[in-house]
């Protein structure tokens, strides 16, 4: 059997100098017996998948409602391409995959029933009761609201994993957490890396989604130079093949291109600054983990795209906004009598704030459970 420690010492030997290495964590806030074959990282991967918040995301809106079809992405398995892509990009530069795949997987823990509309309406419905934000939101999920153990509330995962959860970009930018969580420098380079596998992610699977849902127009996409060079490349080697597989063959290429020169210019950072340690990597004063400023400038155009295009269509507008009405009616009917609150909510609303027990409730729905909880509030037909 390959033990903990054997694992920590093949991390000593296989990883490179810079990468944060399970040995060297500063731990869990309550004291825990390790492991006999996992690693710390590897504990808090396995604790973030038998969460409820985790299975809570087959049900969350990336972009497309659920019932929009069953082939778009759902925050789920756009959590799983963030792993899937993070992974890669980890194990090339030699950091630590364990702990990479650990806060892909948690990254989104936080967010609400669709999408941003969802964060948007709790945000302002908690603008003085304290502040609503995703990434605050996925930190009181694992540290308070997951249910696990005797002993301490939520998952007790160790502070690097929180770290990533948490998010924040330099030293200075302080993250405005809900819980105190003091920050150690600039984030480690596997927190960095998950940051811009989750835009490369959503970036190239919204497209993807965008065209097959038909909001995108493909000849549409001529003018951008990045889908135009991953065309032709394609159509070179292929001149005639299905417009379904082309599309498949392009968004693969476009990530690839993506993700090969994050690696070589991260690589390439990193030997400009020589850094030797993960404690080194804390006192940069800016990203180690980026695309070279040719890749940011052909990125650019391909995200303005996006947003005019699939995120201002006006169907995901209308959806978006419906979803932000009904979410601030559900608020505001579990304000105005909480005794409607479910039995499993209602008993924390002596010990805390009932706008947080409102919110975190809200903010814990899956897409299809809030629209239900809606119908029992206001259509006078269905039971409640
Ligand atoms: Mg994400």
């Amino acid at each position: 059997m390959l033990t903990r420690k054997e694992i920590e010492n093949n991390e000593l030997v296989q990883l490179a100098s810079y990468a944060a290495k399970s040995s060297g964590t500063k731990g869990r806030s309550h004291r825990e017996k390790e492991h006999p074959y996992r690693s710390a990282y590897q504990r808090d991967r396995d604790r973030i998948i038998y969460s409820t918040a985790f299975r809570r995301l087959e049900y969350k809106t990336q972009v497309f409602v659920n019932y929009e079809g069953d082939h778009y992405r759902t925050r789920l398995t756009h959590t799983l391409e963030v792993a899937q892509i993070a992974k890669t990009i980890a194990r090339s530069l030699r950091l630590n995959e364990d702990l990479t795949e650990t806060i892909a997987l948690a990254h989104d823990l936080g967010h609400t029933p669709f999408g941003h509309s969802g964060e948007d309406a709790l945000s302002e419905l908690m603008a003085e009761h304290g502040w609503f934000d995703h990434n605050s939101q996925g930190l009181r999920v694992v540290d308070l609201l997951e249910e696990r153990y005797p002993l301490f509330p939520g998952l007790n995962l160790t502070y690097e994993v929180r770290e990533g959860i948490i998010k924040h970009s330099t030293p200075f930018d302080k993250p405005r957490a809900y819980i105190p969580f003091e920050i150690e420098g600039s984030p480690l380079l596997e927190i960095q890396v998950v940051d811009i596998a989750d835009e490369i992610a959503y970036d190239n699977h919204d497209l993807d989604d965008g065209l097959a849902s038909g909001l995108i127009e493909e000849n549409k996409l001529e003018s951008i130079a990045l889908w135009k060079d991953a065309e032709t490349e394609i159509k070179k080697k292929f001149s005639k093949i299905p417009a379904k597989i082309k599309r498949y063959q392009i968004v693969r290429s476009l990530i690839n291109t993506q993700v090969t020169d994050l690696v070589k210019n991260t690589e390439h950072i990193i030997k400009k600054f020589n850094l030797k340690s993960a404690s080194q990597v804390r006192e940069m004063p800016e990203r180690v983990v980026r695309f070279s400023d040719k890749m940011n400038e052909l990125r650019k155009p391909l995200r303005i795209f996006l947003t005019d295009n699939l995120y201002h269509h006006y169907r995901v507008v209308r959806m978006a906004d419906k979803a932000y009405r009904f979410i601030k009616d559900l608020f505001e009917t579990y304000i105005k009598n909480s005794e409607q609150l479910p039995h499993s909510a209602r008993t924390r609303l002596g010990k805390d704030d009932k706008y947080r027990v409102v919110c975190d409730y809200i903010a814990g729905m899956t897409d299809r459970y809030a629209l239900d909880e809606y119908k029992k509030f206001f259509d006078p037909y269905k039971k409640v």
